[in-house]
């Protein structure tokens, strides 16, 4: 079943909160190779989201920054079914 991001459709907005200073992080897009098909979730930059190890598919990972402090990092999408 193919699902698609929202983030990247535009059907919502990005509200995550900085981690180290709570500003509101921005949408730096979608990381590439989000869909590879080798496992992503064993590279040393990405942190696995909660469940993220059980359908990757429906996650999609994204670059966020923040404007407040420089902080960088990915956060994971998650997918919705597709209309
Ligand atoms: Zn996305
Ligand atoms: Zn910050």
């Amino acid at each position: 079943m193919a699902t698609v991001c929202p983030l990247c459709n535009g059907l919502t907005v990005l509200t995550a909160p900085c981690p180290r200073c709570q500003e509101p992080v921005e949408d730096g897009g979608q990381m590439e190779g989000y869909d590879d098909p080798y496992s992503p979730y064993e590279d040393d930059l990405l942190v696995p989201a909660p469940n993220a190890g059980e359908d990757p598919q429906k996650w999609c990972w994204h670059l966020v920054y923040c404007r407040q402090c420089g902080w960088e990092g990915n956060l994971p999408v998650a997918q919705r079914e597709g209309l």
